[in-house]
């Protein structure tokens, strides 16, 4: 979460950071800041509440001179969205913009007090702005008064400092918040996600863990946290840069709806020939590997934790691997007891994610065999820690919800399943099976495209409602949580998920005739049990609204709704069924009227626990 970008060029740079920002909003809305600092240390700050665009239109208004700079749009975790706790935090020359929490601010607030600094905001990161500038008066470079400040703090940062005395450089810090340098000619970035820099460079450099950074017009100069010089490699990023943009659609989640079928074809093209996986990343050794595997621990947060709780039922049913999931945030502080031949798989769409990457880290000191990450960005964090990784290559995902990363996700693990069949079984058939099932999901997913238009019929049903309750059974409970989850996080409506069966030991006594009850009803063996359940909701007036095929035999009556979808091959069934949740939900943000990519208090990518 927050967005930074800095720059040290030969040209004023105010607008190019303004750009940036735009960019990076997705990571956080709730109040947005620049300073810029020209040749003859003039410097011009400005800080404004909400999005990036109240910053834009007050830029507007005045002259921002500067060659250097740095840029933030926050999402606050200490200190209100108030002007004084937007970033840059500054303390006297020195400035920074920070993503990340520093845990003990308290205490470094104190010891700075004593030393007769004032503090004019609530946030952590006002401290480490006078850190700073305590330790550069002990003399030596800003690089080394921040390499001095660095082992006071703790928690998470990626910041970037600027210090107005001295223009012309900026320094940067990584510990457990992303930063990438952008090279460009005579000028440099450094940037929470390169998206923002592809309109001037598609070369990169990401700075590891401990890494301090110093970055000029022609220069940049990265040592480690042991101090030593060090050479990281420069990549060159060829995704798309249109991807970035909304197109002919109103929103980018309704862009991102609409690309699920062509993200799963990408997927399926590249990764299956002849009802045979192939994950070119994995080599021999990963394969070898695999075959020892007896057990899979998933470890994810939010929709990603969704997905894998789907996968539990692929790994149990089809590849008769025990498998377990848990909440990353949940696991990374308990002990936990390691199964025997256990492989540890992560699922983040940003790889950035905080818990999820402690998690992972965590992980690699208990003993399991090896991990696994699947993720949507390849130069993220949980890919080069992880000993292996899978790329959904869903594209960038700009809407805070996740739509497109979430039934990639859904792909990639059913294929690693099919994949562990194949494997582990020496019969190819289930693997087969799967893949021959896969192939036509991207036509599924395109009828029940086709059903947008009554699925926004159906959300005016919806708007007015303050609880929705979702069930389902097996291996569409996980998707009824997900379903819950987008309805919530983009309309603001209380939204929850339960198993089917559970509704008798408590949600029933929700149940009056006010109350929406959407069910996912697809045709498989536990339709009998799903039907008693919907008659016990049906006996206390429910309104249901059941998504089901035209062979379950539901018919619509007064206070029941059918939504027929495509009849379906099981195994893939859940992930066609999270579509017209998705839409439903979309429709419903709509009418609420609500900043739908951007809900409030939410960001994506989040990098702080
Ligand atoms: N802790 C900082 C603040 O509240 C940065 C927050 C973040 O990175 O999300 O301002």
């Amino acid at each position: 979460m927050c967005g930074i970008i800095g720059a040290v060029a030969q040209r004023d740079i105010a607008d190019v950071l303004l750009a940036g920002l735009r960019c990076l909003e997705y990571r956080g809305y709730d109040s947005a800041g620049l300073l810029v600092v020209n040749t003859q240390g003039q410097t011009s700050l400005l800080r404004r509440v909400g999005k990036v665009s109240n910053l834009v239109d007050a830029a507007a208004q005045m002259v921002l001179s500067g060659e250097t700079g740095i840029a933030h749009t926050r999402w606050a975790t200490h200190g209100q969205p108030e002007e004084m706790n937007a970033h840059p935090q500054v303390s006297t020359n020195i400035s920074v913009v920070h993503n990340g929490i520093i845990e003990n601010h308290e205490l470094l607030r104190k010891y700075l007090q004593g030393k007769g600094y004032v503090f004019l905001s609530e946030t952590d990161t006002e401290v480490i702005a006078h850190l700073v500038h305590w330790e550069q008066k002990n003399g030596g470079s800003l690089l080394e008064a921040v390499q001095r400040a660095v082992p006071h703090l703790r928690g998470t940062y990626g910041m970037v400092i600027l210090d107005s005395y001295s223009p012309g450089r900026l320094i940067a810090a990584r510990s457990g918040s992303p930063l990438v340098i952008g090279r460009s000619i005579g000028e440099n970035f450094i940037v929470s996600d390169p998206m923002a820099l592809f309109p001037i460079t598609r070369f990169f450099t990401y700075l590891e863990e401990g890494d301090i950074a110093q970055i000029s017009c022609n220069d940049i100069i990265i040592v480690d946290q042991y101090s030593n010089c060090v050479q990281r490699r420069e990549i060159e990023s060829h995704l798309e840069y249109e991807s970035c943009n909304k197109g002919t659609y109103t929103h980018y989640m309704q862009k991102e709806i609409y690309e699920q079928p062509k993200a799963i074809k990408n997927i399926l093209t590249s990764r299956c020939t002849n009802g045979v996986v192939f994950f070119n990343e994995l080599d021999c050794h990963a394969h070898a590997l695999f075959e020892k595997v007896q057990h899979v621990k998933i470890v994810a947060c939010g929709t990603s934790y969704h997905s894998g709780m789907v996968s539990r039922y692929w790994w149990e049913s089809l590849a008769k691997i025990s498998c377990d999931i848990e909440i990353a945030s949940e696991f990374r502080y308990r002990q936990s007891v390691v199964r025997e031949n256990s492989l540890f798989i992560t699922l983040s769409q940003s790889g950035e994610t905080a818990d999820t990457l402690a998690a992972l880290r965590l992980s690699k000191k208990l003993g399991y065999l090896g991990s696994l990450s699947i993720c949507n960005v390849a130069s993220s964090s949980l890919v080069r820690e992880s000993d292996f990784a899978l790329m959904t290559n869903a594209g960038i995902e700009v809407g805070v919800a996740s739509t497109k990363s979430f039934t990639s996700q859904l792909v990639v693990l059913l294929l690693l399943v099919a994949k562990f069949c194949g494997l582990q079984d020496k019969n190819s058939s289930v693997e087969k099976y799967i893949v021959e099932s896969l192939q036509k999901l991207p036509d599924y997913i395109d009828q029940v495209l086709l059903q947008d238009k009554l699925l926004s019929e159906l959300s005016e049903e919806f708007a007015d409602k303050n609880h929705v309750i979702f069930i389902g059974r097996g291996d569409h409970y996980p998707i009824a949580m997900e379903g819950a989850l987008k309805l919530k996080e983009i309309s603001y409506i209380h939204a929850e998920a339960y198993a089917a069966g559970e509704l008798k030991h408590g949600p029933l006594a929700l149940i009056d005739t006010h109350m929406p009850v959407i069910i996912l009803a697809p045709c498989n063996t536990l339709l009998p049990k799903l039907k008693s359940n919907i008659e016990e909701v049906r006996a206390r007036g429910g309104l249901l609204y059941i998504f089901t095929e035209a062979q379950s035999g539901f018919l619509n009556s007064e206070r029941m709704r059918i939504i027929v979808l495509p009849h379906l091959e099981e195994v893939i069934a859940p992930i066609v069924y999270i579509l017209p949740l998705q839409l439903l939900s979309y429709y419903v943000a709509i009418r609420k009227g609500t900043d739908l990519d951007k809900p409030r208090n939410l960001a994506k990518s989040v990098t702080v626990e």
